[in-house]
């Protein structure tokens, strides 16, 4: 029994797909040991059957203080702002110690390591245990070559404008990015920690994405050949064990009931979800926006909403009387919402999405066109995929890149811009149907990819082959 070792980024959009690479490996018989903190430990989903799974879950102690963190800093989402990333990345960089101290008891021994290529620092842990590391990339392979072409060729460097858009080079489509809308504009200290990233990925002994071969096979093959090494598309994790989306959403009991029976009395493919992840917070003058923009496309809607300050945002919503106008139209939800369930609901037919890799694959896998509105981080390339490549997309056409955790009263989208993506996106004519066709179709391979046989199905059986010979070798 091959015995791996997965050592997630800690934010929500990166432990969940690690957390259901866990569920695919340990349903193929491995043992898994899956790293986290204490605080991660209790806000993992848990999906129905995970019981039954040999995964072993490792809570380490997190060292928010001796990174310079306030306590309970345990997760990207909780830090209070972007100047704490250095220090959050210092901290996950300190669990190498014990986890290396762990593992050298561990029976039976690991066999190889899968931590996300945000942990450069586990290259070394690989290194000293003496097993192969597989980074899991939670980009899909578009952003992530993109992302690499842009950092090894410092295509910015120089560039004072940093809306002045540039060409990847050796990129296999012309695509123009500028370093605001790049994910340089992420992580507040940019280009080192990025050549730290490729750097390791560099060492790595394979990628792993969480995609399928079917959706973007030229950049998933000019990937592997540039990094000359073996990437696995596995994806959509979410779906290898053939689990209904909606049973690994992971939003309260009473918020998903509210969802559920919202969308019961909705007709088919006849609402719009709005969500903009985990970490984006809206700010009011643009919430304002998108609301005015919701209430006039006269269609049902879904919105989940993340305000920057949610005492303001419930103020506006009591004085306004926004809600009372849309009255059974609108439904809003200001925690977390079970997104999984709600795409994969027969009267949901749209997603404004900011294009979060997990959000576009689920959206992906659900089989409908989105309404797109990158904030930060890959967002903006995977908004290229989705546009330009795959044609599911109509861009809302933000005017200005968000800054992670910096927050502005900018408005980066008009209500008319809502409205009228809106509109285009749920347009029955012959363009809008022939969009919805395309994203049909997709959700069908990605089920495809999944199924016993597909491509991920495969490659999941290849990559612990792989780790097995490595291991036989060593
Ligand atoms: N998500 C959710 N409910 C929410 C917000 C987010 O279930 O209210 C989930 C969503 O389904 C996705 C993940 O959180 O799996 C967000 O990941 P993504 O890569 O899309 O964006 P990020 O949060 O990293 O910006």
């Amino acid at each position: 029994m091959p015995h791996f070792v997965l050592v997630p980024m800690l934010a929500a959009g990166h432990a969940g797909p690690m957390l259901d690479m866990a569920r695919a490996l340990a349903s193929r018989g491995a043992l898994v040991t899956f790293v986290t903190t204490p605080l991660n430990l209790l806000r993992l989903g848990r999906a129905p059957g995970d019981g039954e799974l040999p995964i072993r879950f490792l809570p380490l102690r997190f060292p928010c203080t001796e990174a310079g963190l306030p306590e309970g800093c345990e997760s990207a989402d909780a830090l209070p702002g972007i100047d704490f990333l250095r220090n959050f990345h210092d901290a996950c960089a300190m669990l190498r110690a014990p986890l290396v101290a762990h593992l050298r008891e561990a029976h039976p021994p690991a066999s190889g390591l899968v931590s996300d290529t945000c942990h450069p620092w586990t290259g070394a842990v690989a290194r000293e245990l003496g097993v192969p590391r597989l980074g899991l990339e939670t980009f899909c392979a578009f952003s992530s070559f993109c992302m690499r072409q842009m950092s090894i060729h410092s295509v910015f460097e120089g560039i004072s404008d940093h809306k002045r858009p540039v060409r990847v080079p050796g990129f296999p489509i012309h695509v123009e990015m500028s370093r605001a809308r790049s994910p340089e504009n992420f992580s507040g200290f940019g280009k080192v920690f990025a050549d730290e990233v490729m750097a390791e990925n560099a060492r790595a002994d394979g990628l792993v994405v969480n995609s399928f071969a079917e959706l973007e096979p030229l950049f998933v093959d000019a990937y592997e050949a540039a990094l000359g090494k073996k990437i696995w598309a596995v994806g959509p994790l979410f779906l290898q064990r053939n689990m209904p989306l909606s049973a690994t959403s992971g939003s309260d009991d009473a918020t998903a009931v509210r969802c559920g029976s919202w969308l019961e009395q909705k007709k088919p493919r006849s609402a719009v979800l709005v969500s903009f992840g985990s970490l984006a917070r809206s700010s009011q003058p643009q919430l304002v926006e998108i609301a005015h923009g919701l209430e006039a496309s006269n269609r049902p809607f879904i919105w989940v909403v993340k305000p920057a300050s949610l005492a303001e945002f419930e103020r506006w919503l009591s004085d306004d009387g926004f809600e009372r106008r849309v009255g059974d139209r609108g439904l809003v939800v200001t925690g977390w919402a079970p997104q999984k369930a709600i795409l994969s609901h027969p009267a949901t037919g749209a997603f404004v999405t900011h294009c979060g890799w997990n959000s576009v694959l689920e959206c992906v896998a659900a089989g409908l066109p989105m309404t797109t509105w990158p904030h930060f981080g890959d967002q903006f390339m995977n908004e290229k995929l989705v546009v330009d490549v795959l044609r599911v997309g109509v861009p809302v056409g933000v005017k200005d890149a968000t800054q992670w955790g910096v927050e502005t009263e900018g408005v980066v989208a008009t209500r008319e811009d809502v409205e009228r993506a809106l509109e285009a996106v749920m347009d029955g004519g012959v363009v809008g149907a022939a969009r919805q066709a395309r994203a049909a179709e997709l959700g069908r391979k990605a089920w495809d990819a999944v199924a016993r046989g597909g491509s991920s199905d495969r490659n999941m059986s290849l990559l612990v082959d792989f780790v097995e010979q490595m291991k036989a070798t060593v």
